[in-house]
């Protein structure tokens, strides 16, 4: 057998090993009776370490070694399968086992801080923590670059290939634009979402985003739609993609958008060729890219004009004592209203991306160490205030508000923001080659979208780089104006600025 297939086989095992932490994770959020917990740390515990010793085993290394010597052709399925892992590998052995192990542990501890200082509001609580965390995570960012830019070598692991300067000019292309649109809108009348806040029998809400969902093309073959507290997407091969979303009474956006954004993800995992199922070919190919998905569907088609126009009288029909009387104009501006808020995971996609600049600069100071934990209260209210007009009164609202930094998630925020703007540039491309994209949202059309969207990113799994795949669908790099485009056009409107 070839070095390329033995390698292949020795994988296939690893992913079904990671899959099935996958599947034990789920059943975590969904299912689990609540005394099972420390049982199933267990168990994801050992699942987890026997999918690392498999891949970082030494024979792993042996075969990658004999495929390239080989000779396999680099723009194949093979070539960028080999690619792929080699990069992984490098990686994963590159830092010390007691490293690894030392972040792990400092990591339970730190979250547990992290949720005893969000219960006394005291960021002192979490603080020594969070200091170990940074320098453990800066240890970790040595081995796997030990002469270069250490955020940069972070970044890599959200982001295959992207360096901090290139995120950072397309930052700064942004922020100007963004702070200039939401000063513009803060002028205007103001918009009333009152409609939206209404109670709304939550059976009625299921049965809406059940339908919304299938229109979208989610496969229920190799899917399922369940509750929870904070929804997410996840994926056990292309053959079983499950999401699951949060119903509140008074809080229908949340449940209809929630449910798009999360099919969004799950599209892009059904759309992986079938042939790489259990390969390191399936999925997306960054976490950028991924969120991309899910924030065009969320927002550049779910929170659009069109799209309501065909959807609002079936919403209407759903729920005829709220709506009977509301205009769809009126409905269209209070789910998208604008006001800049404290908390990241409520911001509109005006100010969002605010959010996370703010954060991408101060972790990346964090690593560098030009900033003190201790002062970083003062710099994120400071921040806050420069960005979107406002300032948190105290560290919940402020500095505690998101769990990544506790867990040693550093060069991840950025991957939120990257996925705004790669879906507004992504979407330029789609309409131009589609061609009357609102007509076809205003019939309901969405097969002539995904279609496109399966054509010419689904189908390349997780094979490419983001800068190919973005190149490749785009025919060019990735640029904060389609987004600035985009967001001037629709909230022009809205706000008649
Ligand atoms: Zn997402």
């Amino acid at each position: 057998m070839k070095a390329v297939e033995l390698l292949k086989e020795k994988l296939k095992t690893v992913y079904c090993l990671r899959e099935t932490v996958e599947l034990l994770n789920w059943d975590q959020e969904t299912m689990m009776p609540p005394a099972a917990s420390s049982a199933r740390a267990d168990q994801v515990g050992a699942v987890a370490e026997l999918a690392h010793q498999l891949f970082t085993a030494k024979e792993i290394g042996e075969y990658l070694q004999q495929a390239q010597d080989a000779g396999v052709e680099p723009n194949s399925a093979d070539g960028r399968l080999l690619r792929k892992v080699r990069r992984e590998y490098e990686r994963e052995t590159l830092v010390p086992q007691k490293l690894a192990a030392d972040l792990a542990a400092a990591s339970a501890a730190s979250r547990d801080a992290w949720m005893k200082a969000r219960q006394a509001n005291d960021y002192e609580i979490f603080r020594p923590w969070l200091e170990k965390v940074v320098e453990l995570t800066r240890q970790i960012a040595k081995c796997y670059c030990p002469a270069g830019n250490l955020y940069d070598a972070l970044l890599d692991g959200y982001e295959p290939g992207l360096k901090t300067a290139e995120v950072a000019r397309v930052f700064a292309g942004l922020r100007e634009g963004l702070v200039d649109l939401v000063k513009r809108i803060a002028k205007a009348k103001q918009v009333d979402d009152s409609v939206v806040l209404l109670p709304y029998s939550v059976d009625k809400q299921e049965q809406f985003v059940r339908s919304v969902i299938t229109d979208m093309g989610y496969d229920w073959q190799r899917g399922r739609l369940d509750e929870v507290v904070h929804p997410f997407c996840c994926s056990f091969s292309t053959r079983d993609v499950r999401i699951t979303t949060a119903y509140r009474e008074q809080e229908l956006a949340k449940a209809v958008f929630g449910a798009i954004h999360e099919t969004g993800h799950a599209l892009y995992e059904q759309g992986s060729p079938a042939e790489w199922v259990h390969t390191p070919l399936e999925g997306g190919a960054s976490m950028g890219m991924h969120e991309s998905q899910s924030r065009m569907w969320e927002n550049i088609i779910g929170r659009s004009l069109p799209f309501w126009h065909y959807y609002f009288p079936k919403l209407q029909s759903v729920f005829p004592e709220q709506l009977a009387k509301c205009q769809l104009s009126e409905f269209y501006r209070a789910i998208n209203k604008v006001q800049p808020t404290l908390i990241r995971t409520e911001a509109d996609e005006v100010t969002y991306n605010l959010h996370i600049m703010l954060r991408f600069e101060l972790e990346q100071a964090l690593i560098e160490g030009s900033l003190d934990t201790r002062q970083l209260p003062e710099v994120w209210n400071k921040a806050m205030e420069e960005y979107l007009g406002i300032r948190p009164s105290d560290d919940l609202t402020g500095c505690l508000q998101d769990v990544h930094w506790s867990l040693g998630l550093i060069g991840y925020f950025p991957t939120y923001a990257l996925g705004n703007l790669i879906s507004a540039q992504v979407w330029q491309s789609l309409c131009q080659q589609v061609g009357n994209v609102e007509d076809k949202l205003q019939k309901g059309d969405l097969a002539s979208i995904r279609n496109w969207l399966q054509e010419h990113i689904y189908v390349h799994g997780s094979s490419l780089l983001p800068e190919e795949l973005i190149q490749q669908a785009t025919r060019r790099s990735l640029e904060a104006q389609p987004f600035l485009d985009y967001l001037n056009a629709k909230y022009g409107a809205i706000y008649h600025l």
